[in-house]
């Protein structure tokens, strides 16, 4: 049974929400949409029930918007009951993980989406701001731009460079595609297949069972959007399939990603079943369930199971999904090593685990000596894999566990080395200097040798409590400077940080 559901959506998530294909399914289902105009000025009761004049009647109104742009919200559940509003404060919580949302809200990064940037000029426009107005506030309220990036629009990455030259930001993007959006609106329509099957036979004991297998599958499926490794989602999805059918086993086995399309079926087996799941019409893994405890429920256990699997398809590809965008967000993008971000993390952690063994901590910065003449004499293509050379002999030198090669900026180097003394780290980046020269990379122009050279700067301290960790970074810089300003092509030793 199903209750005729209208879903308002904020216009501006228009081109996502029209690529779900879910809709399909649920035919029941209407979307329409609201102007976009986040919260400038908010929109009001009046416009919304003014969207929906053309509606067919209905049940249940679902809104997907950002609550900061909407006024009232509290009393609009009063005057149309069954009205709910999803998204949060901010409507970046449709298309991505909460916690991927704040952690870029922390970093003090203005957050936009496609549907926003498409038309970003009016927006400015519309909260009286010229270039020099719109430069000001955005260099004092944030640190850059983020966007989130669900795929949809091409032209959102033209706008993004318009938008961060118009207000002189720099800008980053995560891809954040569709799959959580997806989970999102399933979740809210299924909720409503349910509130409508509770209303309709509510009081009638024989669907009882069925009904609370829906309620709490419903539930912990919904906690599935808000895990992110692989492994938790695999895990949870047992949970949820042992307690739902308290079988003897339940297992979920992953498939190559080339597993043909004949696996693609139902098999029935030893009072129970083994399902495929998939998304976006591939294949993801086979759900094998065995033994239930109540066989005589079988077929309903498995029209269940039916209408769950796609969204357990989806929370895989979004595990995956969020598990990329977190390696991109760690690496460094030209050489594949760590990039600083890392490093000053791994920094952190070091000099607590140091400070409390009392054991040395080194750090190795190096720079490639006349990298600017490289390039202007071989161009910046040679540069760049330059880089990725040097990159490639630091991370090889580097295999002791918890000793980290990354990217400081440009070409620049750092290396982090535990429980390491001074000779040790000094032995290091003599080892890595002959390594670079022994790479004989030509450089013609350079005023030290006829091929790439690095000059290194090592620090090494006993971490305290009440020192910074950036101290010994400052100190194995000044080395750096030292070994530049007296020939380059060396390694020098800061002895005392
Ligand atoms: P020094 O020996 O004193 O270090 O001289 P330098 O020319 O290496 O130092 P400088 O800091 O003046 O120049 C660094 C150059 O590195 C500037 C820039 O052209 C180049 N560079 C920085 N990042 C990249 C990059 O990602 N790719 C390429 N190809 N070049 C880069
Ligand atoms: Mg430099
Ligand atoms: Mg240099």
């Amino acid at each position: 049974m199903r209750g005729k559901h209208v879903i308002l959506c904020c216009s501006h998530f228009r081109r996502e929400v029209e690529s779900l294909n879910i809709f399909e399914a649920y035919r029941h289902v209407q979307v329409m949409f609201f102007p976009a105009r986040c919260g400038h000025p908010p929109i009001a009761w009046e416009e919304l029930r003014a969207t929906m004049l053309g509606a067919m009647e209905y049940d249940y109104v679902d809104v997907l918007s950002g609550s900061y742009c909407l006024t009232g919200v509290n009393t609009y559940a009063d005057i149309l009951k069954p009205f709910h509003i999803h998204g949060g404060r901010q409507c970046f919580h449709l298309i991505a993980n909460p916690e991927l949302v704040e952690h870029y809200n922390m970093k003090g990064r203005y957050t936009v989406t496609p549907g926003w940037l498409s038309h970003w000029r009016q927006v400015i426009n519309s909260w009286g701001f010229d270039r020099l107005t719109a430069q000001q506030y955005f260099s004092e309220s944030s640190t850059g731009i983020l966007l989130l990036d669900t795929g949809v629009d091409t032209n959102a990455d033209h706008n993004l460079q318009e938008f961060s030259d118009f207000i002189d930001r720099p800008y980053e993007t995560v891809s954040v595609g569709l799959g959580f959006l997806d989970i999102f609106v399933t979740n809210v329509i299924l909720q409503r297949i349910v509130e409508a099957r509770n209303e309709r036979y509510g009081s009638v004991e024989k669907n009882q069972k069925t009904l609370s297998h829906y309620a709490m599958a419903l539930d912990l499926l919904r906690s599935l959007t808000k895990v992110q490794s692989e492994n938790d989602v695999i895990q949870q999805i047992t949970d949820i399939f042992t307690m739902l059918f308290a079988p003897q086993k339940v297992s979920l086995s992953l498939s190559e990603p080339t597993a043909s399309p004949a696996e693609n079926q139902i098999i029935r087996k030893d009072n129970g079943f083994i399902l495929p799941i998939s998304s976006s019409g591939k294949l993801l893994g086979m759900l094998e369930i065995i033994g239930v405890k109540f066989p005589e429920y079988m077929e309903n256990y498995l029209n269940l199971a039916l209408g769950m699997v796609d969204i357990c398809g989806m929370a895989i590809n979004n595990a995956r999904h969020y598990q990329t965008i977190k390696d991109m967000a760690y690496t460094d993008g030209l050489t594949g090593i760590s990039n600083r971000r890392t490093f000053d993390e791994h920094l952190e952690l070091e000099w607590k685990r140091m400070s409390r063994e009392g054991e040395n901590l080194s750090v190795i910065l190096c720079d490639v000596d006349y990298f600017k003449r490289y390039n202007d004499t071989y161009g910046h293509q040679a540069g760049d894999d330059c880089l990725r050379q040097v990159a490639k002999v630091l991370s090889s030198n580097c295999k002791r566990p918890g000793d980290i090669a990354a990217r400081y900026g440009g070409e620049e180097f750092v290396l982090l080395l535990s429980d390491t003394p001074t000779d040790g780290a000094f032995f290091l980046a003599e080892r890595i200097r002959q390594s670079i020269e022994k790479l004989c990379i030509p450089h013609a122009d350079s005023l030290v040798n006829s091929c790439i050279t690095l000059s290194l700067g090592v620090a090494c301290c006993v971490p305290t409590y009440d020192l910074l960790p950036q101290t010994l970074v400052s100190s194995a810089d000044h080395a750096l400077y030292e070994a530049k300003s007296t020939g380059r092509n060396r390694t020098v030793v800061k002895e005392n940080i």
